[in-house]
């Protein structure tokens, strides 16, 4: 880049033999192979760039960029950016004067394809700067495309069509979308979608990859009154890749019914914020990818195959994310005997953080507590089933038994919603996997089925407000690309009724007498052992399965008010309960003491450590590992164009 700019400088100020006073440079042939499209035959060196001879401008990397633009490109926005490179590098020539290209074709080509760039990781190229290089029709511009402007008119009437279709984000893919392809594919819907989606990253991957979220609302970006926030998680296991796919044709499936006019979708988006991360191992699954073409190359030795089944499982540190969470759940045990002993907002124990926390486990945390989550499934594969907590078994030897939760009612009743919209999961012949003992009608407590400590259902529910089950999509953890399209058949159903059910259940908003919000408010439900608190704005939201409860609210320094409500068996929309809480007289509830401490997340900033560790490695991969298409350009003895790397 250095050199290039050199280079420029040099023609700029006095580039030899121009400033010999009796050279005049002069038309010569144009006779660049890749440029003999072009509607002109003449041109001049040196040209645009400064490359002083044609043998010049054939030896830089500008010259093989263009000549392999067609394939690097896939085809598109050719010949459209190899026209436009030879403008530059082949510039036309008249009356023995350099003509420029117009700065209004680069723009619109620009508009176009930077996309197109993107997709393949790769930098728009420097020389197709519109500013630097092309110039306005009033200072005599011409258009490098004309030759294919008779062509383009023709098509165009019905070319619109052509191209709306093809952009659009309805169209799934039915193919595996590698790392690169799920942020685009999500860039793109955010893009076509832009006002009700948004992308946002929640961190990085060991690796450095980043943990991409969009999210959907019809105020993308703000948490809204009393509107229930819904997130859905893939790919925890890299391996375990259906999810994650799901996940990206739910995003499209949003967007492009929304556009629609479905109104169902719309009446979701409107009502709920939704928060789609399809991939949460991002680095596991470029395992898995490759663990898969080892299989398939090995596929007659058995014992190799039954080895393999488990690559890409873990995140690059080797840690199962889904044991990495802290584990409240023991602590929740031990304390199940003492008086008015809590199973809610449970802190994570100091040495949680002495140990090793993948920064996956980390993002997810620091995400699932800055937003007031209601309601959120996992994506896993190897069986088919839904699993609610506990995760963990309370037998002291770990030995498998039904753990429930004080909200067994309310997770049964979510995790029916999915398993029931299913195609087949709570078809009891469908069943496979080791949870076919244990299971009912698709659904199984995860305890009973297979004791873990640390995993993220758990975390969910007893340090936040929300209600997170385990969505095992089927047996087969990375299917044929074949199975996709009805995988999506499937389970479409039962990804849009699960996160309607957070509309189940009463939601409202407590304040004080003079009607300021009290945040941290707890709302109790007699009978259940699990309080809710109010989020920012005093809001809260209570799942809840049908019939008559008696709820209460209270709050440091107030005095507790209770109501009697009934939840209907047929719901869309959460009963409003809101609570008013006269100021208390001097009565301290020790139950609220270390709640100021819940606020204390990461107290050995360890956050820090995360993100240098995310950075560090995100270098050593640029490093290490360049785009599949740099070896195309890294030439013994010639410069390498850095500038065609995005991360320079
Ligand atoms: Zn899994």
């Amino acid at each position: 880049m250095l050199l290039i700019l050199l280079q420029l400088l040099v023609f700029a100020s006095c580039a030899p033999p121009r400033c010999d006073p009796k050279f005049r440079a002069k038309c010569t042939d144009l006779m660049l192979s890749y440029c003999d499209d072009m509607p002109y035959a003449q041109t001049m060196f040196p040209n645009i760039l400064g490359h002083k001879t044609r043998e010049d401008a054939e030896a830089g990397a500008e010259y093989l960029l263009i000549s392999v633009a067609e394939s690097l490109l896939g085809g598109d926005c050719n010949p459209e950016i190899r026209m436009l490179g030879c403008s530059v590098l082949a510039p036309r020539c008249e009356k023995e004067k350099v003509l420029k290209p117009c700065r209004s074709t680069c723009e619109a080509v620009r508009r176009r394809c930077s996309r197109t760039f993107d997709k393949i990781q790769m930098a728009w190229p420097y020389f197709l700067d519109c500013d630097r290089f092309f110039v306005s029709d009033q200072e005599g511009c011409y258009d490098p495309l004309e030759g294919l402007r008779g062509q383009e008119e023709e098509e165009a009437a019905d070319g619109l069509d052509i191209l709306l279709t093809a952009d659009s984000p309805d169209t799934l893919q039915f193919t595996y979308h590698s790392n690169t392809d799920l942020i685009s594919v999500l860039k793109k819907t955010e893009e076509q979608c832009s006002g009700i989606a948004r992308t946002y990253s929640i961190g990085r991957s060991m690796e450095g990859r980043e943990l991409l979220v969009i999210e959907f609302s019809n105020n993308p970006g703000e948490h809204e009154l009393l509107e229930p926030e819904v997130k859905y998680i893939g790919n925890m296991h890299g391996n375990e890749v259906l999810g994650r796919q799901l996940l990206i044709y739910l995003a499209q499936h949003l967007c492009s019914e929304y556009l629609l006019g479905n109104e169902r979708i719309q009446t979701l988006i409107n009502t709920t914020r939704i928060h789609i991360l399809p991939s949460m191992n991002p680095d596991g699954y470029e395992l898995a990818v490759s663990g898969v073409s080892d299989n398939n190359y090995d596929f007659e030795q058995e014992d190799q195959r039954y080895d393999s089944w488990n690559i890409g499982r873990n995140n690059a540190q080797n840690i199962d994310l889904n044991r990495n969470f802290p584990d409240l759940t023991s602590i929740v045990y031990r304390r199940r005997r003492q008086k008015g002993y809590r199973t809610d907002h449970i802190l994570i124990p100091d040495y949680y953080w002495f140990g090793k926390v993948a920064p996956e486990t980390y993002a997810v945390m620091k995400w699932v507590r800055s937003i007031p989550f209601v309601l959120s499934a996992n994506f896993h594969g190897g069986d088919l089933v839904v699993s609610y907590p506990y995760d963990l078994s309370k037998h002291p030897l770990g030995h498998e038994m039904f753990c429930p939760t004080p909200d067994d009612k309310v997770f049964k009743f979510i995790a029916a919603t999915y398993a029931n919209a299913h195609e087949t999961m709570s078809n009891e012949n469908a069943r496979c996997g080791s949870s076919r003992t244990q299971s009912q009608k698709g659904i199984v407590n995860a305890a009973q089925w297979s004791s873990l400590a640390g995993g993220m259902q758990d975390f969910n529910y007893l340090h936040t407000n929300c209600f997170e089950v385990t969505v095992n999509v089927g047996c087969d953890r990375f299917p044929p690309e074949e199975e996709l399209a009805f995988a999506w058949h499937e389970n479409q159903e039962s990804l849009l009724s699960f996160m309607e059910t957070a509309h189940r259940g009463i939601k409202g908003i407590v304040k004080d007498e003079k009607g300021n919000a009290i945040k941290g408010a707890r709302i109790s439900v007699r009978g259940i052992q699990h309080d809710i608190t109010t989020a920012e704005n005093g809001d809260y939201w209570r799942l809840l399965t049908p019939g008559i409860h008696i709820v209460s609210a209270s709050g440091q320094g107030y005095t507790r008010a209770t109501k009697r409500i009934q939840v209907p068996s047929r719901m869309k929309t959460a009963g409003r309960v809101d609570f008013v809480l006269p100021k208390a007289p001097v009565n301290f509830d020790p139950q609220e003491e270390d709640f100021s401490s819940y606020d204390k997340f990461d107290p050995y900033n360890q956050y820090q450590h995360y993100t240098q560790m995310a950075d560090l490695s995100q270098n050593q991969e640029e490093r290490a590992e360049k785009p599949w298409w740099w070896n195309y350009f890294a030439l013994p003895g010639v410069p390498s164009p850095t500038w065609l790397l995005k991360q320079y």
